[in-house]
């Protein structure tokens, strides 16, 4: 591959889509690997060493990790060339991208420069389907980051389960729901970098020590006998009727060709997983923001006033509106006196919502529905949006983000107006095998 052509049409392409913060122009692949010469693309809140790294913020700004995060490692010493850091909502805040850092742009969906990329992994999404050269992306998830836009700009992106992936050199957005996964156009590229950035890391005490089988021979075994669980609230009021049809289509031919169907509720699933996961990753992320107030962490200011009022000023002009709201809600849900009420209840109720999955994989091999309610969004209706309304849209990801479990969005059609429509599949704790099995027959179709 020529590198200078590859990187001058990432370039260009950039110029017209804001995919990303930085690309390295002086980027190189280092030496031969099962990546070799493969252009990979990181999330700007994983560290790559030497490249700003600022997780979308401007109280980032400058920073320059020292390290390499494990996964950007792994796909480094297969000889990959990283090309640059891909645009996101501020630290992970948001579905469609548009909560964007001050001073940082917004990504402009491949299909229509009206519409929105998805969120909070934007950039990654939107590179991936507009690249004209083989590109893995690495992007992270903690409530559908990975689904969402990969759906909205018809391109594959699979989550995978939590701690299968170490998250060392990730900025922390909620340390109990991140996880690192990719995005690519082909089910054999995410299958490679699967087997390649998986697996137990001494740096990451919450990844797992469990055995990374080779995803791409499962690519090829036969689905027959494979149950499928129709998730029903997925395909239930409130759904695009365009999105519900096109998953739907899918589903009969899996059943053609082999699989059987079940049904299956998730009524705490349904009606608790919006709310618990907003109190639970708020309350996380107001503690891991705490850090940047401009004294060991992020922009700094001329020193004022007590802390109080020093650390007021520094988030107060470097922070944007989502993560202060979040700032707000997340350090009211812990606060004593709201604690038991909120955060302590979250927490059970999260517990709860991974029994109730655990029971539907007693009857199912995987579980599917449409990974987003709708296509992507106008930017003139996502203004017109409240807030609640906004995380309404994440009513059907933040289910297995909450309860860990491996997930995947697969492009399954477009509309009448043309946008990508996609199906997420999801599976039990660390059998992203199946996940990446089922998806795969459907990409062939
Ligand atoms: N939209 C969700 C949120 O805003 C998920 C974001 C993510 O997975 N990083 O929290």
């Amino acid at each position: 591959m020529e590198l200078q052509r590859v990187l001058k049409e990432a370039v260009g392409i950039n110029d017209e889509f804001h995919f990303f913060n930085l690309i390295d122009t002086r980027a190189k692949a280092q030496g031969k690997g099962r990546l070799s010469e493969v252009v990979i693309s990181v999330k700007d809140c994983i560290c790559v060493k030497g490249l700003e790294s600022t997780a979308g913020s401007a109280i980032l700004k400058g920073y320059k990790p020292v390290f390499d995060a494990t996964a950007v490692g792994k796909v480094r010493s297969e000889g990959a060339l990283i090309i640059g850091k891909t645009s996101q909502d501020e630290f992970g805040f948001g579905s469609f991208n548009v909560n964007v850092g001050i001073g940082f742009q917004v990504p402009l969906n491949p299909y229509d420069r009206e519409r929105a990329c998805g969120g909070s992994s934007g950039g990654a999404a939107g590179f991936t389907a507009k690249a004209p050269f083989r590109h893995i992306a690495l992007a992270e998830s903690t409530g559908g980051s990975i689904v969402c836009p990969a759906s909205f700009c018809g391109v594959i992106g699979l989550c995978p389960t939590y701690g299968r992936v170490s998250r060392y050199g990730l900025m922390d957005y909620a340390n109990s729901l991140d996880k690192i996964g990719v995005m690519a156009k082909t089910m054999e590229d995410i299958a490679l970098a699967m087997k390649i950035i998986s697996g137990c890391d001494p740096k990451d005490p919450t990844s797992l020590d469990a055995p990374v089988p080779d995803y791409a021979a499962l690519l090829k075994k036969p689905i027959t006998g494979m149950k499928l669980g129709i998730i029903s609230y997925g395909l239930g009021k409130g759904v695009d009727p365009e999105v519900s049809t096109a998953v739907k289509n899918t589903i009969k031919r899996l059943e053609d060709s082999g699989c059987t169907l079940v049904e299956i509720e998730l009524p705490l699933v349904e009606k608790y997983a919006l709310p618990c996961y907003y109190i639970l990753a708020m309350a996380e992320a107001s503690t891991n923001l705490a850090k940047y107030c401009g004294m060991r962490y992020g922009a700094q200011e001329n020193i004022e006033g007590n802390f109080n009022e020093y650390f007021s000023k520094v988030r107060g002009n470097y922070l944007g509106e989502e993560a202060k709201r979040r700032i707000m809600l997340g350090t009211f849900a812990r606060m004593a006196g709201f604690r038991d009420a909120y955060y302590l209840k979250a927490a059970k109720v999260r517990a709860k919502i991974i029994e109730e999955y655990k029971k539907a994989f007693e009857k199912a091999d995987v579980l599917v529905s449409p990974a987003m309610p709708f296509v992507a969004p106008k930017f003139s209706e996502i203004k017109r949006l409240t807030p609640m309304q906004n995380y309404l849209a994440d009513i059907l990801t933040v289910g297995p983000n909450l309860a860990g479990l491996p997930h995947i969005s697969v492009p399954v059609g477009k509309n009448k107006g043309g946008m990508p429509i996609g199906m997420m599949v999801i599976g039990n704790h660390l059998e992203e095998g199946n996940v990446m099995q089922l998806a795969s027959c459907v990409v062939e179709k």
